[in-house]
């Protein structure tokens, strides 16, 4: 018998790939978690029907959360992660030398555990000495550590369930107390194919809290529409005023010193949506 895993993305339109194995499916406290091994994309973790991570394409999405922010940051010495618990962001980040600590809040332990587990390509980094590991509400973490980080990402699930609060002016408000003065910060932002009123509202409430705000994107195949965007709110530096000839040919995949500002070039529906 042959078993598929489909993920409704929209009321009419999902996507399906062929199962091999189920390793885990359960309802943590927070979500309902699935990781299972495709024929197309390895092992994939899933979330509240979601996917969240996969073998495969892993590597767009972590890299474009990770480097574009760390290489328009001339000193990124303290770093936060939101949500993240695969460790993909995190690997990324240990790319970065100057980079003394990278802090990882998740309020899902579970998804550390079994990314450890199944995932050890992608969570390789979450036992490095210069990487701390806390399980708590992201939410809460901002709010308790005010002029703190150099550098906050924001690698959350979709605004639903325990991600529903890191999609608005409070959260970002709170990013912005929580960064130092020259701080920037990254959040993933969805796609404008079926998310654009997302897009959208949180453009808005980002312009409201920081003085400069990117918009980039990048191609996930495994996310919906496979358009995926990122929004950059920074304090003093615009990543659009980088030298790429100063950032070095690091080991990755998808990101280079190339792509880092062709990244924010927007296709004009996108464009659009953000004026
Ligand atoms: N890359 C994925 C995407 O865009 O679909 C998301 C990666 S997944 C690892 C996101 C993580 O955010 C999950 O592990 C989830 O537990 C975590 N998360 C959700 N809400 C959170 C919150 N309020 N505070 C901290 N982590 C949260």
């Amino acid at each position: 018998m042959e078993l598929w895993y489909t993920e409704k993305q929209t009321d009419t339109y999902g996507i399906t790939a062929k199962i091999k194995e189920t390793y885990v499916h359960e309802k943590t406290d927070f979500q309902e978690l699935a990781m299972i091994e495709t024929e197309e994309f390895g092992t994939m973790l899933v979330l509240d029907g979601m996917v969240m991570t996969t073998d495969k394409d892993e590597f767009v999405y972590h890299e474009m959360v990770a480097h574009p922010v760390l290489y328009t940051h001339p000193n990124p010495k303290h770093v936060l992660v939101v949500g993240g618990g695969d460790g993909g962001v995190i690997r990324e980040i240990m790319k970065h030398p100057k980079v003394e600590k990278a802090v990882l809040v998740d309020i899902d332990g579970k998804v550390i555990e079994y990314s450890k587990k199944y995932l050890p390509n992608i969570a390789c980094e979450l036992d490095n000495p210069r990487v701390e590991v806390i399980v708590n509400d992201g939410f809460m973490h901002i709010h308790d550590h005010k002029n703190t980080y150099d550098v906050i990402m924001v690698d959350s699930t979709e605004p639903v369930g325990p991600a529903a609060n890191l999609f608005t002016r409070g959260f970002y408000q709170g990013i912005y107390e929580a960064l130092k003065e020259d701080g920037i910060f990254v959040a993933q932002t969805d796609n404008p194919w079926f998310k654009a009123d997302l897009i959208q509202s949180v453009n808005r409430d980002v312009k409201e809290v920081f003085p400069i705000v990117r918009v980039y994107w990048a191609n996930v195949p495994t996310y919906p529409s496979g358009l995926w965007t990122f929004t950059m709110g920074s304090k003093k530096y615009d990543p659009l005023e980088v030298d790429e000839t100063t950032i070095p040919d690091i080991d990755t995949k998808y990101y280079s010193p190339r792509l880092h500002k062709a990244a924010f070039a927007l296709p004009k529906f996108v464009e659009d949506l953000v004026k």
